[in-house]
């Protein structure tokens, strides 16, 4: 049996729970109510069924989060109001003032964001960058003070893959927890906790919600202790829980994840192997590419591909600018995981090391394909060609 897909479809359930309704409820509800003063002293909000108050936990977000943790294999899902929500409780949860963090150099720009300008200058924290892809260079960024490594693997801009389990057995040797921001693969695609990763974050406003219409993150681990820290002092007392609405669209959205991906994918797959032989473009980045240069990591550790891709013109920039300012069906917006096509020049303002660091010029154009069609979008992309 198929125990992902019983997970997306029918997980939390329970039918007699909530009268016999196909479909859980949302509760929207602020706090729930006890017979007696003593039974409301007895609750343990860790535990299953007992609730308190919506900022601690809620019964609609418990049924997504018991979804996405059977997904991932872990003991326990917490879910916060958006991916940054989840992913700074993570690094809070784990780290203390002082602590040493490695980072991949690729990582979601906001992440950066948050570690250089808020946990280096008000926490004294320390981050080394790395690139991921040199395990040496992660050893020798090794300090005894060193807490975390936060990881993405395919990560954003040219999807180079981290080799998860050679890098989290460099970490279980020193000690050092480990993150990744796995929303590129879905569960479904990639189980970093199987890989030896110890905590892992899902944007639930990309794949997993897949409609653009909610934002939304979420933290799974086998590690129930660091759960229970992250559930009270991060979540509860930091106060970013997913409403109860946002986690019914979730629950909502992992019901047709697989069908989803499986379409996206395919769509990717067509697109990119179109582009590769196309005689406008320099270099294609996705992974399903077998040209891809870490095409045996991949294979290793991934069980599908994200439809989120990005290639060079053999032309200027501004040329790349043109050519998406050409597209129709792609919409020029941030994001991605809807079911609109989406295309940008992400990296058209970056700076020279950041460029020089991933190899590409500024005019690199990330695609990410919606559920339009192929024989749409390539129609559209042929259009756009012929524009430049
Ligand atoms: C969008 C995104 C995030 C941030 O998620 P939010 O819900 O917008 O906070 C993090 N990681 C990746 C890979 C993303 O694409």
């Amino acid at each position: 049996m198929d125990s992902d897909l019983l997970a997306l479809t029918h997980t939390g359930d329970e039918y007699d729970k909530y009268l016999n309704a196909v479909v859980p409820p949302v509760f929207l509800n602020s706090l729930h109510l006890f017979k007696t003063f003593e039974e409301y002293c007895n609750v343990n909000v860790f535990e299953e069924d007992q609730f308190i108050y919506g900022r601690d936990s809620n019964p609609t977000v418990h049924i997504l989060e018991r979804k996405v943790a059977q997904l991932e294999n872990g003991v326990r899902g917490v879910a916060f109001s958006s991916g940054m929500a989840a992913c700074s409780a993570a690094i809070m949860g784990i780290c203390s003032s002082g602590s040493h963090i490695i980072c991949m150099k690729d990582v979601y720009q906001p992440v950066k964001r948050l570690l250089n300008q808020v946990c280096v200058p008000r926490f004294q924290m320390e981050v080394t960058y790395v690139t991921g892809t040199d395990l040496e260079e992660i050893e020798r960024a090794v300090r005894p003070s060193t807490a975390l490594m936060i990881l993405e693997s395919p990560a954003t801009f040219i999807f180079r893959v981290i080799d998860l389990s050679a890098v989290t057995a460099i970490a279980k040797k020193h000690g050092i927890k480990t993150y990744i921001d796995n929303t590129c693969l879905t569960p479904l695609f990639q189980k970093p906790l199987e890989l030896g990763v110890d905590i892992v974050m899902h944007t639930i406003s990309k794949y997993i919600g897949g409609h653009s219409d909610i934002i939304g993150g979420i933290l799974v681990s086998k590690d129930e202790g660091l759960m229970r820290k992250i559930m009270s002092e991060m979540r509860e007392w930091f106060g970013g829980i997913l409403g109860p609405m946002e986690g019914w669209l979730a629950i909502r959205g992992l019901r047709t994840l697989q069908a989803r991906l499986r379409q996206h994918q395919e769509t990717a797959m067509e697109i990119a192997a179109y582009l590769e032989k196309h005689e406008k473009v320099k270099k294609v980045n996705y992974t399903g590419l077998s040209s891809h240069p870490q095409a045996d990591i991949i294979k290793k550790q991934q069980k599908g591909h994200t439809s989120l891709m990005s290639f060079e013109l053999d032309t200027t920039p501004e040329k790349a600018v043109t050519f998406i300012n050409h597209l129709q069906l792609f919409g020029k917006g941030c994001s991605w995981g809807g079911f609109e096509s989406l295309a940008l020049c992400p990296l058209y303002k970056a700076g020279q090391e950041e460029l020089d660091f991933l190899g590409v010029d500024r005019g690199l154009i990330r695609l990410y394909c919606g559920l339009e069609g192929t024989e749409n979008l390539l129609e559209d992309l042929e259009g756009a060609f012929r524009s430049i």
